[in-house]
């Protein structure tokens, strides 16, 4: 059976409630303006890139080794400069280099500005995908986005009777996927699985999966509608800090940690 679990978001009071919610605004209008800069950069180099970005013949049709640079620096540079970073051209350059080899930054901005800038790009990118080569993908995708490769972000479960399916925050595709198990190493042994909630996010629960000890949010459309994935995942990361603190309590009880 599974087991669900309440979980505590954070133990805090009505002040640092009231705190984390100005927090949490403020945040939300970064990134809502940082969207627009994105859409402008698609809608005024839109065309251009997308006669410059050509799929692979075999799924996944696009990934982060392959894609070219240029659009994605260029995006970046536009970020930064909204931001009103500096960065020289030789520090966004070797910052590139590491990122695209999905490892992560120290430098946690500039790591939130690439994977923006990548998102648009790829976001772009599927533009040019007919709807029948999307179609084709969908049975190839398993675990993995069958358009950009990258893991899957969420799972997702659809109106009107919950059907299951996986969903990509790089380029925003949704495949079916199977009915339970993790996302990330497939188990569906339910003892594997604990799904854990908390009353402030209605409708998404965070599963923690003991076979491969990766976790993943599943939202339930039935309960809320999301607009903006990347946002629902930023939104929601005290689920991921609550889930790692359960866990790290999990293993402690058990002796594993002290
Ligand atoms: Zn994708
Ligand atoms: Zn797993």
């Amino acid at each position: 059976m599974t087991q669900l679990k309440p979980l505590k978001a954070t133990e805090e009071t009505k002040d640092t409630e009231e705190t984390r919610d100005k927090e949490l605004e403020s945040l939300y209008k970064a990134y809502i303006n940082l969207q627009n800069i994105i859409r402008q950069w698609q809608k005024e180099r839109g065309q251009y890139w997308t006669q410059k970005i050509v799929p692979a013949k075999s799924y996944p049709y696009f990934s982060l080794s392959s894609l070219p640079e240029e659009p994605v620096l260029e995006l970046v540079n536009r970020l930064l400069n909204e931001s009103k970073r500096l960065c020289s051209a030789e520090e966004i350059q070797s910052a590139w280099n590491v990122y695209r080899l999905e490892q992560s930054l120290e430098d946690q901005e500039l790591f939130s500005y690439f994977t923006l800038a990548v998102q648009g790009v790829f976001k772009l990118a599927c533009q040019t995908l007919s709807e029948d080569l999307i179609k084709n993908a969908d049975g190839e995708g398993g675990y993995t986005c069958p358009i950009c490769g990258q893991e899957a972000g969420f799972s997702v479960l659809v109106p009107p009777v919950g059907k299951r399916f996986l969903h990509c925050t790089r380029c925003d595709h949704e495949w079916p996927g199977k009915r339970v198990g993790c996302i990330h190493c497939g188990s569906e042994e339910a003892s594997d699985q604990t799904y854990l909630k908390n009353e402030n996010y209605p409708g998404v629960e965070i599963v923690v999966c003991q076979a491969c000890g990766g976790d993943f949010k599943e939202v339930d459309l039935r309960e809320r509608a999301v607009e903006d994935w990347g946002w629902e995942d930023i939104r929601t990361l005290p689920l991921n800090y609550a889930a790692e603190k359960w866990a790290h309590e999990q293993a402690a009880k058990k002796g594993l940690i002290s």
